[in-house]
């Protein structure tokens, strides 16, 4: 009698937690393959999210490709990934000199407003 109820309740809270999904976050492992070494990089990350498509390979530190079944992913680098990354690195480059710019501009104006109250005080 009471080992039957002891079972009941292990089943019980087995049966919770694969419900509630809480306690496993998903998580998918990806497989990357070196093209270098021609050694595979295992890396685990949450289902939700979207792989990358290059990873840094764990052995020699070189781009490793998505796996997708027993073929790596073809990375078309002519058409998307080198225009796209070069022209945000771009904007990116730009409006932080546009900023650091207007930062200086704005700290010199500063300065010397700061300066000339002083000078006026
Ligand atoms: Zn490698």
């Amino acid at each position: 009698m009471a080992d039957r109820s002891l079972r009941g309740m292990r089943l019980g809270a087995q049966s919770l937690q694969s419900e509630e999904g809480v306690v496993f976050s998903p998580r998918t492992t990806y497989t990357y393959r070196c093209a270098t070494c021609g050694r595979d990089t295992e890396m685990v990350f949450s289902a939700e999210a979207e792989a990358p498509e290059i990873w840094e390979c764990k052995f020699c530190s070189r781009e490793a490709t998505l796996m997708v079944g027993s073929e790596p992913m073809t990375v078309d680098r002519a058409d998307a990934k080198t225009p796209r990354s070069h022209w945000d690195m771009l904007l990116e480059r730009r409006t932080r000199a546009e900023l650091e710019e207007l930062l200086e501009e704005r700290l010199t104006y500063l300065r010397a407003r700061r300066g000339t109250q002083k000078i006026g005080a």
